[in-house]
């Protein structure tokens, strides 16, 4: 039996106790062995639960710690790339949570640092890479059964945001998993890109919302989402691929349709379940994820989303973000790519 991966957890919010019950409970090869968060008492009762060591409010302690061999960064987006760059100062395996950083010029630091150690050693939480019906997509694609693709029409929809949520996160935050995942299912890479605002909801007032991302690829291919931060009704991801001789489009989660007598004051005549919390909406995903990250660690070299994934979707972050009012295309240029990233 191979020895377990001890992991320490930076952040014990949402995702954070997620994890940790993930990496506990449903992931072989590995276990937890510390927990940190800003605001000690997280850590405390996270660790409580499992009874683990609590580092409190000492992160950093936490990271240098020689019993942790990996962290898993799951802290709020502006700390990723401090807490990052604090790992590798240990050379330590890192799983981050999305985005790499805020900005491309962190994640540019990001992999300086990898190199100069020689060796990939942070993951990016870009996890509908292993969703089974976006691989499935990807495949179908990739086989070019249907022809090459042309266009990508996609919809990231949320039911609300936390305090202090901003437009730019609109992309930072909520958009980046599509400028993740729209490169990976065509294999390509973005040309340009800009915002677009349309008509607002009176959802909120605190943001724009929604925003409409459009995207064009080195290809050709043209790509629209839409995003919308406070929808009003769930948590609804959609993505349709448009190819030449066919389209394939991403299945909705498992949801019964129902159909019975319709009653006005009750269940109209037919009706499914719609998600709510994204917890569930890729639940095996994060497990298939973990699984793959925890096995390539034990393997020596990693395979998943890189910080050159992560500095990718956060180029396109930065031109869409910086092309808002403008009415223009603005262009997504990336640094040559690092030998160790091909
Ligand atoms: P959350 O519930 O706000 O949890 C974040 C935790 O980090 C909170 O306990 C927060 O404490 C703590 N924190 C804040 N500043 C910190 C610091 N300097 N050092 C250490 N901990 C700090 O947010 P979440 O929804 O779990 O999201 C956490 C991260 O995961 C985000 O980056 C988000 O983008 C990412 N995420 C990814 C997915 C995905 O689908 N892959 C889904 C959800 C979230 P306070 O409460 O005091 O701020």
């Amino acid at each position: 039996m191979e020895k377990e991966l001890k992991i320490g957890i930076v952040g014990c919010g949402a995702i954070g106790k997620d994890h940790c019950r993930r990496l506990i409970n449903n992931i072989a090869g590995c276990t937890v062995v510390a927990v940190s968060d800003y605001v000690a008492e997280a850590a405390d009762e996270t660790a409580k639960l499992y009874g683990i060591k609590s580092y409190g409010n000492d992160c950093d302690g936490m990271i240098k710690d020689p019993d942790v061999e990996a962290v898993v960064i799951t802290s709020i987006d502006p700390t990723h790339h401090d807490y990052v760059m604090k790992t590798l100062a240990e050379e330590k395996w890192c799983f981050c949570e999305k985005p790499l950083s805020q900005n491309a010029k962190d994640c540019e630091e990001i992999m300086a640092r990898e190199q100069e150690i020689g060796k990939k050693l942070v993951q990016v939480g870009f996890m509908r890479r292993y969703d089974t019906g976006y691989a499935e997509m990807k495949r179908i694609i990739s086989s070019g059964e249907i022809g090459k693709p042309l266009l990508i029409k996609a919809a990231h929809r949320n039911v609300s945001q936390g305090p202090g949520f901003k437009t730019e996160n609109g992309i930072t935050n909520v958009a980046i998993h599509e400028l993740d995942i729209c490169r990976w299912l065509l294999d390509d890479e973005y040309e340009d890109g800009q915002v677009v605002k349309v008509r607002q909801t009176s959802n909120t007032t605190e943001y724009d919302n929604p925003q409409v991302v459009l995207l064009r690829t080195k290809n050709g291919c043209f790509i629209d989402v839409e995003i919308q931060c406070a929808d009003g009704y769930g948590y609804d991801i959609q993505c349709e691929v448009v190819c030449e001789n066919g389209t394939v489009k991403l299945p909705d989660p498992y949801a019964v349709v129902r159909r019975s007598r319709p009653d006005p004051n009750k269940l109209p005549g037919e009706s499914m379940p719609i998600m709510v919390d994204w917890k569930d909406r890729f639940i095996d995903a994060y497990d298939i994820e973990f699984n793959d990250w925890v096995e390539a660690v034990h393997e020596g070299k990693l395979r998943g989303p890189s910080s050159w994934d992560g500095y990718v979707a956060c180029v396109a972050g930065d031109a869409l973000n910086e092309s808002r009012g403008s009415s223009e295309f603005k262009k997504i240029d990336t640094i040559e790519k690092p030998d160790m990233y091909k």
